[in-house]
């Protein structure tokens, strides 16, 4: 059989056995990847691609590592599980490590997914109003644009209309607000309390009653809904409101985190001490399903009443498996060790630096945005317009990028019509030839378009 005939089969085997998230099942465009090394995943045919999407995934120190491979090993062989609700050695020091990264006191509960990390933030932030006899804080504030998953909880917080419509009613309580947007609504304020975004927030605890509001969630940075970089004050501005209402600040870390904006976390670029942080994915680059909800110590102070009903009462079976937990310290000890984190912050600043020069005159590019190695490029019909451009022509970037070896994103089903930017989000261990490689590709994947 040729290697082509075999990956036919694999395709059609995968049409009949698969059932893919998000798009309708498209066999021409399924990549069946068989291994990867670094920035590079082979698919089951031999063919190579760059994985400058791996950011969603956050595969952050890059595939191939056989050191975490090794730690999942060894940690198998020694306790391959126990439950949290006792405990043991690798959930123990990640805990002590995740205090390290996060730069104060936070205690940590373990699950196996960002959605699930989020769903617990809720809990907690609605039972931790209760233990302090404040009985009606129950209303979640988030941003429209921005995922936080796909569960019940998760999906009411989540600000995109697409993802939910067909499986309402949610869960009640959640109301949205819009994010700041420097691009198609720009905001000068000098004073940060006084932007759109932030008083939106403001209004919104007032006209609901502080009195009912739990929490607000955010992204540091929305990076599914678009890339969304805020003002520099917007965030510690926002950790005001918050104060003022008596309401707690979730931050969404699930892809921010682990040095995708440059620092470990998102939020410690904006001098923020949020109430709970919520972080996934790149705990372990994703060698093996991780989250963590980690809450400030005061809050968890709260739940140590001695009634039966003053516990947190949630468990999660495989949270902080023993496994995961190893491999997510020997995956920040190598971040450590390679200075991932800088690494991402500079790397971006030039890959950010060469796409805006690269790119100043192309008719369809409005806006190029990041923020460490998360780069959002906004693609419009008409500049003076900015009408989002037609998604047929931003497949066709993608798909052109895709035959020449370079995988990258768009952000979600935001709003219909508005599925316009690209981004691109590589591995942080990413070379700067390799870098060089995602510019020359895509910007001739864009000149294609013009
Ligand atoms: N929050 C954010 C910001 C995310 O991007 C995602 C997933 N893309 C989630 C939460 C949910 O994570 P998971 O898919 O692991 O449930």
């Amino acid at each position: 059989m040729t290697t082509k005939q075999a990956y036919h089969l694999w395709l059609d085997k995968d049409a009949r056995y698969i059932w893919h998230s998000m798009k309708p099942y498209n066999p021409q465009a399924t990549l069946i990847a068989a291994e990867a090394k670094g920035c590079w995943v082979t698919d089951v045919a031999g063919n190579q691609y760059l994985d400058a999407m791996a950011g969603l995934w956050c595969v952050n120190v890059g595939y191939g590592r056989e050191e975490l491979a090794e730690a999942a090993y060894e940690q198998l062989k020694t306790l391959a599980y126990f439950p949290l609700t006792q405990s043991h050695r690798p959930a123990i020091e990640l805990g002590e490590k995740l205090n390290e990264l996060l730069g104060d006191e936070y205690v940590i509960f373990f699950s196996n997914s960002g959605s699930e990390a989020n769903e617990t933030a809720f809990k907690i932030a609605r039972q931790y109003h209760q233990q302090r006899g404040e009985h009606h804080r129950y209303k979640i504030i988030s941003r429209y644009r921005a995922y936080h998953g796909n569960s019940m909880g998760a999906l009411s917080a989540t600000g995109q209309a697409q993802r939910k419509y067909k499986y309402e009613p949610l869960a009640p309580g959640f109301i949205h607000v819009p994010p700041p947007d420097g691009y198609r609504d720009p905001d000068s304020a000098d004073d940060p309390r006084q932007l759109r975004a932030v008083k939106a927030i403001d209004d919104v605890m007032t006209w609901e009653l502080s009195e009912t509001i739990a929490a607000v969630i955010m992204e540091p940075i929305i990076t599914g809904g678009g890339v969304l970089i805020p003002p520099d004050g917007y965030m510690k501005a926002v950790k005001e409101v918050c104060e003022k209402h008596g309401a707690l600040l979730i931050v969404d870390e699930v892809i921010c985190g682990f040095g995708r904006t440059g620092k470990a976390f998102g939020f410690l670029n904006y001098g923020v001490k949020p109430d709970i942080i919520t972080m996934a994915k790149g705990i372990t680059s994703a060698y093996l399903p991780l989250a963590a909800t980690a809450v400030r110590k005061e809050i968890y102070e709260a739940f140590k009443g001695t009634e039966e009903y003053d516990y947190f009462r949630h468990v999660n079976t495989f949270g902080g498996h023993p496994a995961a937990c190893a491999v997510a310290l020997k995956n920040i000890e190598i971040m450590k060790m390679e200075r991932l984190f800088d690494r991402s912050r500079e790397a971006g600043e030039w890959l950010l630096d060469e796409l805006k020069t690269n790119l100043a005159d192309h008719p369809y590019v409005g806006d190029v945005r990041g923020k460490g190695l998360l780069v959002g490029i906004e693609l419009v019909a008409d500049k003076a317009t900015k009408e989002p451009l037609d998604v047929s022509l931003v497949n066709q970037v993608i798909n052109r990028c895709k035959e020449n070896g370079l995988i990258i994103g768009k952000n979600g089903t935001t709003v219909a019509g508005y599925n316009n930017v690209l981004t691109l989000s590589p591995p942080l261990c990413i070379t700067d030839d390799e870098l060089s490689f995602v510019v020359r590709v895509l910007t001739g994947a864009l000149a294609a378009i013009k």
